[in-house]
């Protein structure tokens, strides 16, 4: 069933062409655009990427689209959030257009084509989530292509996904400038995430001591502390926290995600972690 935009204050495109024809319009009078990609369930942390998109292009198209090639099989695709209604309000004075299309037509019969990158994207999440990569390289470079902004927007959240974005854009020469956006957290430093909805009170309380175990161990590792021994540390404490799964946390060179050989930081560093709790799983990053 078509969804009501009846109330909507903002103008939303469903298919490639009604995108195409507002930004079109826009090129006519001489606007640059910035996209930013969204799943939607919106909070402060995609409001804070549509902030920074107002103060570099003239027009801001957030999309919104839960791409289902992103998920595995027993991920929460179903499960996702979907809030389009609650979503335009916040994006009203916010945004100029929403791009919300639906699965046929992302993805009409015979579709056919996968981009997938090597190398950055198969530490980490890779590990994890073997196809993820595949499908998000794939929806935005779609989204890319179709909307044709100057900037495209992105969370330093996903930072692993922002390293992915980077490395498609230069090796396919796609003409556009990526942006990250730093994370936006809680009062108590949980980065903000649509399925931080699906924690329990017990959960939450939980989850808000990732970010301070991250912080403490980078720290423990700028001030001389083997990586090897800081990560184990780390660990062990994000276990007592009461996650019922760690799948990693590690110390990477921020660009590449690969691992410093000599157990300590030769580059630019980051922390990474994803960890389950109940049915939630939570990822997080920081520099070191
Ligand atoms: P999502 O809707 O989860 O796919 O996220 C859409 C965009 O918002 C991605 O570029 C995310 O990295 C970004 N994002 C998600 N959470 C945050 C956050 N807490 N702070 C900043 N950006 C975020």
């Amino acid at each position: 069933m078509p969804l009501d935009t009846a109330s909507y204050k903002i103008p939303v495109a469903r298919s490639a062409a009604d995108l195409r024809e507002a930004v079109a319009a826009w090129r006519k009078e001489g606007l640059s655009v910035a996209l930013v990609p969204t799943m939607g369930a919106l909070h402060e942390g995609h409001l804070s990427l549509i902030d920074l998109a107002r103060t570099k292009a003239d027009r801001v198209v957030v999309s919104i689209f839960v791409n289902p090639t992103q998920f595995a099989p027993n991920e929460d695709f179903s499960a996702y959030p979907r809030t389009e209604a609650a979503d335009a309000a916040k994006l009203e004075g916010q945004a100029d257009l929403i791009f919300a299309p639906d699965a046929a037509d992302m993805y009409p019969e015979g579709f056919s084509t996968t981009i997938s990158l090597t190398g950055v994207t198969e530490p980490l999440e890779g590990t994890f989530r073997p196809t993820h990569f595949a499908g998000v390289a794939t929806v935005v470079a779609k989204l890319i292509l179709r909307a044709m902004p100057e900037i495209a927007i992105f969370g330093e959240k996903d930072w692993q996904q922002l390293m992915v974005i980077r490395r498609m854009v230069a090796d396919l020469d796609i003409p556009v400038e990526i942006l990250g956006g730093p994370i936006m957290r809680e009062a108590d430093g949980l980065a903000m995430s649509s399925r931080n909805v699906y924690l329990s009170p017990e959960e939450r309380k939980a989850a808000g001591q990732l970010n301070v175990i991250l912080r403490e161990t980078a720290a423990n590792v700028a001030k001389g502390k083997p990586i090897s021994e800081a990560v184990s540390e780390g660990s062990k404490r994000i276990l007592v926290l009461g996650f019922d799964k760690l799948d990693y946390l590690e110390i990477r060179d921020a660009a590449s995600l690969a691992a410093f050989p000599e157990d300590k930081p030769s580059g630019p560093a980051r922390i990474l972690v994803a960890a389950k709790i109940g049915r939630t799983r939570l990822i997080d990053n920081m520099p070191v």
